[in-house]
Formats: structure tokens, sequence, C-alpha cells
């Protein structure tokens, strides 16, 4: 039975004189309280237009929501009517503070409030461990009795003992019926209390203050109950579980099952002395698709432990349903493993873990690997970690991320433009890295768009029909995602139309390109073979080269060009000694050959500086190269020729036979 507290009066007024009241914490240094996260998390969630339906609402599909992450700023679709920032816009439940007996002061309900409903912000002053341990001899030495000290993760308390939110009047019950949560507040981590269940107006609000209990200071308890110990926190706990509540729920575990585990080792076991062993021997399982945002939630909030992240993301990584994947990408999921990775970087069994699950997501476009800046965090891995496997797992992340490409800027969905006329229309990345798992919808039929019916196939397994367009799709056909997906579907064909016109474009460029560049070889050549010619013929029949030949050029040329010329003075001289089997058109066309492919392996190379003139070692280089090359060229002739000849030595086989 509930008991209601209606006709009690306010001891609101009474209550305020006791502390100062704080709207959010403060920190002792700027530090503390920090979320981890550096960059923003933006939601997915659109604004149908001409609808007024508030966005990343309570049965909402929003991703910041269900992984306790609250919207910022207008980088989401979502800014004027976000459900999402309860903590920012302080959407307090209404409570008041009343007489509560022996307990001194509660809290109570002044209207209904509904399951997972915010309730208020626990403020104070955010203290790191050592001024903890300060303040409590402090106010012990002042003769206070009341504690307020909640941790809110490791080695970082909220004192509200003097400072805080009426919050801190909230007693504690062996049978609450609120929790204490926390949230990603952009740069800070922020602790509230939520509904546990429907609260009616009237009842007391309570939670259990033993839900922080690692490194909770023990403090007196006055709810008198039946199983009291009298302490709270602290090392009275007798019959505590070894994990935080929070991850046994993300692991999936029973409590039958962590207690099974847990009796694996000594009862007053500290966690910090849990052998490798035993953090092994903690069970893991698959997931479902539905408890993702759980595990993600747990594993943003989750700081101390690195053990018990490996143990969260290994049930990503073990779990064989490609959706769940899916899901944890789309969970804000390369933004949470990068912070992971980053907060913990020293933990390279952790950082194995992650990089094994980063390899086996399903990848196509850069877009989020890019937006989480994930990348950057990798190649420290694969340039610093000290196990060498670990590095090539980072490095080999790494060449799979590079030949991705980018999404191309698209519109974003449809805005109410009237009331967003200002705002950002485009976004880089709203193409979604692949298709989306079912939502869990609690309203299936009412939200189907116009046109579709739900039908079910012979063997039993509901799929969704457009009549009128014969569409159809095994997932709720969502009027938002259907418009938005076939917007990105015309939008990335229209990309590949760009693109191909695009490579026409460059080849064509390329083409020309070559052209010009065949052209000075064969000059270049052409006035070697001259010269050439010029040092064995009299004077006479020298033709003059024409001026724009490269070697009279003083023109700023490129690399190419320049070692064009520079092989091109040489290599004819050798190639020059096989005129008398080869001919002077095919000579001419090997040396313009050799010349090209000498040309690309120097490019290779990508040595900046061109000598004017080749060294005597480069020559013997450039001769070891074109020599066999030639010879090569002859005997192919040669053959060539024999066969013609039908096995009668040719005019040219005698030359050579001279020679
Ligand atoms: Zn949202
Ligand atoms: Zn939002
Ligand atoms: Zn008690």
């Amino acid at each position: 039975m509930v008991q209601l507290y209606l006709d009690v009066p306010s001891t609101l007024d009474k209550a305020a004189k006791t502390f100062e009241a704080l709207r959010e914490c403060t920190y002792a240094t700027k530090s503390l309280g920090s979320s981890g996260q550096t960059e923003i998390m933006t939601c997915d969630c659109g604004k149908t237009a001409g609808s007024d339906e508030v966005m990343c609402g309570d049965n909402s599909d929003c991703i910041n929501r269900l992984t306790s992450i609250e919207c910022i700023g207008d980088r989401c679709g979502c800014s004027g009517d976000c459900g999402n920032r309860r903590f920012q816009r302080h959407q307090h439940a209404q409570v008041d503070v009343f007489g509560a007996g022996p307990k001194g002061f509660g809290v109570r309900a002044l209207a209904d409030i509904k399951a997972d409903g915010f309730i208020y912000e626990y403020t104070g002053e955010v203290v790191d461990q050592a001024r903890f341990l300060r303040r409590k001899r402090q106010y012990e030495q002042q003769g206070i009795t009341h504690f307020y000290f909640m941790m809110l993760q490791k080695d970082e308390f909220i004192d509200a003992t003097l400072k805080g939110s009426i919050a801190r009047f909230c007693n504690h019950s062996c049978s609450p019926n609120a929790y204490i949560d926390k949230w990603v507040v952009g740069p800070k981590l922020r602790m509230g209390l939520f509904a546990k269940r429907d609260i009616a107006a009237g009842e007391e609000i309570t939670f259990d203050y033993n839900v922080d209990r690692y490194g909770a200071a023990a403090q007196p308890c006055y709810c008198y109950e039946a199983n009291c110990t009298g302490w709270l926190g602290g090392k009275t706990q007798t019959n505590g579980l070894a994990l935080p509540p929070l991850v046994a729920d993300a692991l999936g575990l029973t409590i039958e099952e962590e207690e099974e585990w847990q009796s694996q080792f000594p009862k007053n076991q500290k966690r910090k002395d849990l052998d490798a062993e035993l953090a092994e021997s903690l069970p893991v399982k698959p997931l479902d698709v539905q408890d993702v945002s759980r595990l993600m939630a747990a594993l943003m909030q989750q700081k101390a432990e690195p053990w018990l992240s490996r143990k969260l993301v290994d049930r990503i990584f073990v779990s064989q349903d490609q959706s769940v994947h899916i899901e944890v990408m789309r969970m804000h999921g390369y933004e949470i493993f990068a912070s992971l990775l980053t907060l913990h970087n020293a933990e390279e069994k952790l950082a194995e873990k992650v990089l094994q699950t980063l390899a086996c997501w399903p990848q196509m476009t850069r877009n989020k690997i890019s937006s989480s800046k994930i990348e950057g965090v990798v190649k420290g891995i694969a340039e610093s970690a000290e196990d060498s496997g670990v590095q090539e797992q980072a490095r080999e992340l790494l060449d799979a991320w590079s030949a991705l490409q980018m999404a191309y800027r698209i519109p974003r969905r449809e805005r109410d433009a009237s009331k967003d006329a200002a705002s950002e229309t485009e976004t880089t990345a709203s193409v979604p890295d692949s298709p989306k798992p079912t939502p869990v919808s609690r309203n299936t039929q009412a939200r189907l768009p116009p046109g579709w019916e739900q039908k079910t196939s012979s063997n039993r397994t509901v799929y969704y029909i457009n009549a009128k367009t014969q569409e159809t799709s095994d997932r709720v056909p969502d009027q938002r995602e259907l418009k938005r997906l076939r917007e990105v579907q015309r939008e990335l064909e229209a990309e590949k139309e760009r693109e191909a016109a695009r490579q026409a474009l460059l080849r064509e460029e390329r083409e020309k390109q070559a052209e010009i560049l065949d052209k000075i070889i064969a000059d270049a050549v052409a006035a070697e073979v001259i010269n050439v010619e010029a040092e064995s013929t009299p004077p006479s029949s020298v033709p003059t080269p024409g001026e724009d030949t490269p070697h009279g050029s003083k023109k700023p040329v490129s690399l190419q060009k320049r070692y064009t010329i520079l092989l091109a003075k040489y290599v004819p001289k050798i190639v020059w000694r096989y005129e008398p089997q080869l001919g002077r058109d095919r000579c001419k066309r090997h040396a313009h050959d050799i010349v090209r492919l000498l040309v690309e392996k120097e490019l290779k190379r990508e040595n900046l500086e061109v000598p004017d003139e080749l060294t005597d070692e480069r020559k013997k280089k450039v001769r070891h190269f074109v020599v066999p090359y030639m010879e090569k060229a002859l005997a192919h002739y040669l053959k060539k020729g024999k066969r013609v000849a039908d096995g009668k030595p040719s005019d040219l086989t005698a030359k050579r036979q001279k020679a």
C-alpha cells in the first residue's frame, strides 16, 4: 500500500534555509565531472512538416535519448522542440519538501510522474577524492551528522552537504520509487533522479542510496526498514553484488548469474584485487538489438574499470546478429569507442577488443568514421601500441577505412521552414551507413504512412506493402524514414552521374596531357637522333632543330618534362647503335618507349631535383637498362624476320652477324 502525503504541510521554506540552492553543479577543478565527450553527439530525429510532436521524446527512437545523452545546441534537427534537454532546461517534476517523521525532511510528488520521468537534478559541489576525504573529516569535526555525498564517477563526488538542490532531501528506501541516473550533457556528466515506476501525486520520492555504493562514504540511515543496517554505503554493506548495477544490467546478467560468478572469489575481496582470471570468467552473452542502447549508455558512463568496459565491448563482439552491430554504430558507436580508446589508452586488451569489433562493422561511407574522429585515435594505437599484434590490427583497420569515401552533402530531411528558416540546411552525415534495424514501435498501425498496409505472408512473417507503388518492406515503413531514404537514393544516383561526368572529363584531360608529352618525347628523341647523325655525317646534311624543341626552351617545365628532356639527351645515343639492324624508324620508336619508361621510374622515386646532366654513374645505370632492352628488341625482331623469311637468313641477320 503506497502511502500518500497529501495533507501534510509543506516544509519547503524551512528546508531551503538549511542549504544554499545550486541550479547546476559547481566544480572544484575544471576537469571534474567530465563526460569524456569532446564531440557533440547528434541524433537523427527530424520533424515532419506541420506536425507538432515533441521530438526526441519519451517514445521516440532518438539515439541520444536512448543512450542517456542530451541533445545540445542546434546541430541536431530538433533544436526547437526537443524533449531531450531536461537537465539543460531544468524541466523538473513538481515536487515539494515535507516533514517525513523520523527521517527528517522528505520529498513528495505534487503531481503524477510517469515512469522514467525526470524528477530532479542532483546538484552540489563536485570534488575529487582528496577533497571528499578532507570534507568528510571536517564535517565530522563540525558535528554535521548528515552527509550528502554521491559518487558521480570514479574518484569524483557530488557534495550536496552545504550547497545543492532539494533532491538532497530524498530519503533512502529498500523499495524505492525512483532511481539515480547519469546523463551526458555536453562536456559534463550530470546526475538526476528519475521515476522508477509511475508515481502518484502525494507519494514520497525515495531511491536506493546503495546504487553508488563503491567508494560511497558510510553514512547513517534513517529509514528504519526491517532490513536496515543502520548505515549506508561504505564497508557496512553486507550483501552487495560486485558489479555496478548499470553494468550488470548492460551485460544482461541476472542476479543469480552474478552471484554464481561472484561465489568464485572470497567475500571480502576488493574489486581492485580481482585477478584477470576472474574477470575472464564473467560470462558474456550475445546482445539483442533492443539491449544495445542500455549497453552503450553503460559503456559511456563506466569509466572506472577498463576490464568491465572490455566485457561490455566483448558482448557486442560476440553478437552474430549483424543488426546488433548496425544498431551499435547508430547509437554513437564510433564516438563512444573513440572516447573509450582515448580514456583507457594504456589498456591494450581493451583496445584489441574494440579494434576487433570495429573490424567487423559494415562500412560503406567515411562519414561516421570521419565525424567521430576515431581515425586519429586508431592511428595513435597503430604507432605506439606496445603489442605488435594490436598495432597490426590498427593498421589493417586504417587501411580498410582509407579506401572508403565520404558520402556527399545532401539536404537534411524536410524541416518546418517557417520555424527554422535560419538554421543549417545541409549536413554531411545524413547518408545512413546501412539500413536501420526495425525500430521498436508501440503503435505500428498508426505510424504507417498513407498507401501502406501491413500484411502477413504465408509463413507468418509480417511485411508492409504500398498498394499504389507495389513497394514492399519487411520493416515498418515510417513515412519520414522512407522519404529520407528515397531522397538519399536519388541524391546518390545523381552524384553517381556527376561523378561519371567528372571522370570522363578527367580522362579527356589525361589523354590530352599524354598526347602533349608524347610529342615532347618524340621531338626530343628526333632532335637527339639528328644530333647523333650530325656527329657522324657532314654538317651540310644537318637540318636545323626546330625553335620549339625542349632543348632550346628556357621556360619552366614540369618534373616529367624535365626528366624527359634529360633522358632524351642520352638514351637515343645508345639506341642509335642498333640503327643498322633495326632501321631508323624502329630505333626512334624504341628510344621513345625507353625514355617514357625511365621517366616513369624517375617520377616514382619522387626526387624533386632534376640534374642538368646525367652523372657517369647514372649513365651507366641507364646503359644497363637500355642495352638489354635493345638486345631483346633485336632478338625479337630477328626471330620475326626469320619467320617471315621462312628460315632463310635475312639481310639484316647477315648484317648483325658481321657486326
Ligand atoms: Zn533526437
Ligand atoms: Zn533532440
Ligand atoms: Zn535503511
